[in-house]
């Protein structure tokens, strides 16, 4: 039987709803993805630097991420991704330490010998942990203090969570932090080093290859068009974006729920719409430098100083060479934050002004002349908010009526989100859908 009657509409052409038009076009479904950027990739999209195309968010992959590298390998690409070996260090009161491998850990000398035995053990405890769910009671920073200690959680923990959460640091919960020491423990090699993946080309190059494979089966990938509104009409789906309009059997999409929420607004009920609303999100700003030198050996440098603004100073060319952007070396600074926060106000040029001289005096060589470029990059929905008992947040993939679907990141979990489990739950959908169709 063919489905060539049939379509799909799908809102958003990050990995989430690439992945899906991927299924759904191979199944011989008839798909459609809207995007509303200029170009495709979402939260891994990218800009151009010395003729290559980088990140404007930092990006890698953990060896360990299956569904992401079984796509590649399907997709005949394997060739192109890259698994290097990563320095990640600390900066502490004024000064760095690596912090890659287990006996840099046994020398991580802002903590006595006791302390780093009991921080050891603690990544060890955690990995261990199988039955996440005993851990929705409770917070990440309880459940650190406890398996830790004070101290370890001062000096460790606690500047990760402020960097990575903000405000929302101490509603955290313990399965989100579980979750990423595990996964971070289960990429290294055989000698405890922190090995990290990366794709040719940048991420934005894997979705424009599986963006190729969705076109040559016959799908369609409209960028530069916001949908502003969805509604059932005479049994389909029915998407404006201004004067335009698309029609389709069935709608999934895969932006953040609140923006779903708005998509929707003109009829939905409005228990849906406030059980779409309930978790917070986060923004994020990047801010890029090209320099015409390394400033030093460490790719991702946690920052542990509650007054660095940033939480990692990432130097993405101790990963990806800078033989890849013409030579110069890549730096990201980036800091999670409400999108009210005063830094995600700032222009691009008060934010650069604002964070060098920080930087300068984690780096106190460093000149404003090494700086040949900078960017800055603004997303308002970065990072779901994952907060004690989540589970109860997520709202289904099948939405209140017949043929609307949600596929997005706020509803992986346990783990975080991330491109791996984009293409994982993107697939499963896309491949339901057309079962279903
Ligand atoms: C700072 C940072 C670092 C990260 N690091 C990593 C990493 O190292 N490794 C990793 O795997 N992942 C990382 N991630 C996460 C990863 O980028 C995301 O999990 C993944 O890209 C999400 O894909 P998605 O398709 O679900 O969502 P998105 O990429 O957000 O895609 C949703 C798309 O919907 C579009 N859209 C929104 N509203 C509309 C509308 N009204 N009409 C049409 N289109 C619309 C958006 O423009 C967007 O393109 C990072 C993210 C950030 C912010």
């Amino acid at each position: 039987m063919s489905n060539d009657a049939k379509s799909v509409l799908i809102v958003g052409a990050g990995f989430t709803g690439l992945a899906a038009a991927y299924e759904l076009a191979r199944a011989g479904v008839k798909v459609t993805i809207v995007e509303w950027a200029r170009d495709i990739g979402g939260l891994a999209s990218a800009f151009d630097v010395g003729g290559t195309k980088l990140d404007r968010f930092y990006h890698h992959w953990f060896t360990n991420d299956a569904h992401v590298m079984a796509l590649i390998d399907e997709l005949g690409l394997t060739d192109q991704v890259r698994i290097n070996p990563t320095n990640t260090g600390v900066y502490y009161a004024n000064s760095f330490f690596k912090l890659s491998t287990p006996l840099d850990l046994l020398r991580f000398s802002p903590l006595g010998l006791f302390d780093r035995i009991r921080l050891g053990l603690l990544a060890l405890r955690a990995r261990r942990v199988k039955a996440w769910m005993a851990l929705e009671d409770k917070t990440a920073a309880d459940w650190l203090r406890e398996l830790g200690g004070e101290r370890v959680f001062k000096i460790v923990w606690q500047p990760l969570l402020k960097g990575k959460f903000g405000p929302h640091a101490e509603e955290v919960s313990a399965v989100w932090f579980w979750n990423k020491i595990k996964l971070r423990g289960g990429s290294r090699g055989k000698a405890g080093e922190e090995r990290l993946a990366y794709y040719k080309g940048g991420f934005v190059a894997l979705a424009e290859a599986i963006a190729a494979k969705i076109v040559a089966l016959g799908g369609t990938i409209q960028c530069g068009a916001k949908i502003d509104s969805l509604a059932p009409v005479e049994g389909k789906w029915r998407a404006t974006s201004g004067e335009r309009v698309f029609e389709a059997d069935r709608v999934l999409v895969t932006t953040a729920l609140p923006v779903y929420a708005d998509l929707i607004a003109g009829w939905a009920a409005p228990d849906y719409l406030d059980s779409l609303r309930r978790i917070s999100y986060l923004g994020n700003v990047c801010l890029v430098l090209e320099l015409d030198r390394s400033l030093s050996s460490t790719y991702w440098l946690n920052v542990n100083d509650a007054s660095f603004p940033f939480v990692g100073v990432i130097e993405h060319t101790n990963f990806e060479g800078p033989e890849n952007y013409g030579g110069r070396h890549i730096v990201y600074l980036s800091k999670y934050l409400p999108e009210t926060d005063r830094l995600f106000l700032m222009s691009d040029d008060e934010i650069f002004d604002y964070a060098l001289p920080y930087l300068q005096a984690m780096f106190p060589k460093l000149e404003k002349s090494w700086v040949l470029a900078r960017h800055v990059w603004r997303a308002r929905w970065s990072q779901p908010v994952v907060g004690k008992h989540y589970s109860r947040l997520i709202p289904a993939q099948d939405g209140p009526l017949p043929g609307l679907h949600l596929c997005t990141m706020a509803q992986i979990y346990p783990e975080d989100r991330g491109t791996n489990y984009a293409i994982r739950e993107g697939r499963a959908i896309g491949r339901r859908l057309a079962a279903e169709m």
